[in-house]
């Protein structure tokens, strides 16, 4: 079983591309920056949306129905 391609959340357009490749991600709370391993960014090409992925998901084998 082959995993279905990552679409938009918002616009489920399926032409999407990781964004800041070559920049990390990190979250800042509570006066500490941290980086943020375990996401992805991916924005779509036509509308510009922008949403995050647990790389584990990106990983991780695609579950399969009627198992
Ligand atoms: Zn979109």
């Amino acid at each position: 079983m082959t995993r279905p391609p990552v679409s938009c959340p918002v616009c489920g357009r399926l032409i999407v591309e990781p964004v800041l490749k070559s920049f990390r991600l990190t979250a800042e709370g509570e006066g500490l920056v941290r980086d943020v391993h375990a996401m992805k960014a991916f924005h779509c090409q036509e509308q510009g949306h922008i949403f995050f992925i647990r790389v584990s998901d990106l990983e991780a084998e695609p579950l399969q129905a009627n198992a």
